[in-house]
Order: C-alpha cells, then structure tokens, then sequence
C-alpha cells in the first residue's frame, strides 16, 4: 500500500519546465502564452481556471483568462477563436467546460486550430492520438499516463478504464493501448463490473460518482488511479473533495493510489503548461531546448 502523490510529482515536473520556459525565453526571445475562455460563472470552473493561471505564471507561461458573458452567442465565440487562431502571440487556447447549453460545445471545440487546441480535444487531435501519431495528448489522460508510468512498464499489463467520456475515458483509451496495454473500457451498460476489476492491474475511476470503487473490487497487485473529483458533505456537513474511489477502504488492500485531492489534478495542470510549452515549440518548428 502505497500513495501515488501527484502533487509531488507534478510540482517537479513544474520545475523542470520552469527551467525549459527561461531557456526559451533567454534562448528564443519567446515566453509561451495560454488563453483560457471562460463562459459565465461556474464556481468550479472558476476555481480550475485560477488554478490554471496560478501555476502558468509559477513556471512562466503568460496566461490571459477571457471571461465571457454566459448569454454571448455561438457565432460570437466562434468569431473570438478565429482571432485566436490567428494572432500569433497565442500558443495555447483553451475553452473551459462545461459552457452553456445554447452553445455547442464539439463546434466551438473544433474551431480551436489543431495546433492551437492546448486540451486536445478537437476531432483532428482525437484522430491523429486514435492513428497513434498524436499532435497534442488531452491533460488529465496524459497526466495519468505519467503517474502510471511512475509505478510500471505498462506493456501487456490488464488496465480497466471506469468511464468513457470524450476528455477523459476514450483518449485514454487509446493514449494507453498505444503504450501496449490491454484496455477495458467501462462505462454506465458495463455488466459485471466488480469482476472486470478484480483481477486488473490497474484501476483508473472516472465516473463522477463518489467512492463508488469499493475494496472488494481490487486485488492486492492493483495500482488505482482514480481521477474523480466529487463535492460531498462528511459527517459535520462540511463541504470535503472525495474520488471516485473508497480511499478508506481500498487503500490497505492494493499495491498504490492516488488520493483527492492531490493526485490526478495536478498532474493535469502539468500537462496543461508542458502542451502549452510543446505547442510554442511545434508551431516555431524549435526542435528542443
Ligand atoms: P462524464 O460525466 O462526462 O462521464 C462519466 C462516465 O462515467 C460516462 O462514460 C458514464 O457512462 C460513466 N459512468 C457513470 N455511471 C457509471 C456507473 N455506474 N458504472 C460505470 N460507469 C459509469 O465525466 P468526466 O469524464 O468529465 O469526469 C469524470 C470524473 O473525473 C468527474 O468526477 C470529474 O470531476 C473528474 N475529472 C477530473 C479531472 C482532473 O483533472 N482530476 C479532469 C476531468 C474530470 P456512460 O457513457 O454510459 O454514460
């Protein structure tokens, strides 16, 4: 039994690309810069997004948060994108989900160039991570490739993926097959899903339902990461963040997990500034630095 503490692990990595950012700056003349699209007043998102911006000026992203008006229309953000396409400071844009339901979402995403779409979210970025030749990988899946990858060499190994939504789910799908694991990718029909788990070895929730992977659902080899960050009330009726794993129970029982908050989160924001960093690369054709 063992935490996997993204947290650590994240803030390491932030500082070998803080390196990297001053090279680059110092090197190139270039400091990149993430754009971050915020659509009315979702209280996570809002917290996300400071977060996001927080940690681009610790490393020395310049990162600009655009706050929109929740009733703006689609044809209004797609005309905004399009000058974020082409205006050639921006390295990064991103969009904060979940927008408003007037607006839709796959348009909007789409519109992001495929060079510029720092989440890798867009259909071209999707079908070229699909082909195995991925330009830009989605945050949270790459985040727990490397945490995963921290704990093993995940070739032939049994991984089970709890939930399979478009950010999360299905890239890592295919981030994972590529590294030559043997996926299962569950979702809300899966039958038997406690079996399915049991004899993994590795576990990744991402469901949205709190602790909702129990201990009898693990072995003692299972590496757990449970990417689930879940608002609940504990016994005094405060408001505490919870997975979508039992972290009490399981815990004793498997080889490691990560706990909430501090395991996936950061790693995703990670993520976030190194694709925003490769994309200021990728687009100047620098080669490394
Ligand atoms: P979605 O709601 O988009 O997807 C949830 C998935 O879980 C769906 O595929 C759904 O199946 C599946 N599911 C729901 N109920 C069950 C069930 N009983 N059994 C099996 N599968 C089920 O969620 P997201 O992928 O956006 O997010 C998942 C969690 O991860 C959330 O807690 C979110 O807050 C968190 N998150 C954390 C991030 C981080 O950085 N740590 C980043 C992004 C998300 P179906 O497709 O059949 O409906």
């Amino acid at each position: 039994m063992k935490t996997i503490n993204g947290k650590l692990i994240a803030t390491k990595l932030n500082s070998n690309l803080k390196s990297k950012v001053s090279y680059l700056k110092k090197k190139h003349k270039i400091q990149p810069k993430l754009v971050v699209i915020l659509v009315g007043k979702n209280p996570a998102s809002e917290v996300y997004v400071r977060n996001k911006s927080i940690k681009a000026a610790e490393v020395g992203i310049k990162s600009v948060i655009k706050r929109l008006d929740a009733k703006i229309t689609e044809e209004e953000i797609l005309k905004l994108i399009s000058i974020y396409n082409q205006d050639n400071e921006i390295d990064g844009i991103l969009v904060q989900l979940p927008i408003p339901m007037h607006i839709r979402s796959e348009k909007v995403i789409d519109s992001i160039s495929f060079e510029k779409d720092v989440d890798g979210f867009n259909s071209k970025n999707i079908g070229l991570l699909a082909l195995g030749r991925p330009h830009v990988i989605p945050c949270t899946p790459l985040g727990c490739l490397k945490l995963l990858q921290e704990e093993l060499n995940l070739s032939g190994k049994d991984v089970i993926i709890i939930g399979r939504s478009n950010i999360v789910g299905k890239p890592l799908s295919l981030l994972l097959t590529s590294e030559n694991a043997t996926v299962t990718l569950a979702h809300s029909k899966t039958k038997n899903l406690k079996n399915l788990c049991r004899n993994k070895d590795v576990i990744i929730a991402a469901t949205g339902i709190p602790k909702m992977v129990k201990k009898d659902w693990v072995n003692n080899k299972s590496i757990i990461i449970d990417v689930g960050i879940n608002q609940i009330l504990d016994n005094n009726k405060n408001k505490i963040l919870v997975g979508d794993v039992d972290f009490a129970s399981v815990f004793s029982k498997v080889k490691a997990i990560t706990p909430v908050p501090g395991g996936v989160g950061p790693m995703t924001i990670h993520c976030l500034l190194q694709n925003t960093f490769d994309l200021a690369l990728k687009r100047r054709n620098i080669k490394e630095v």
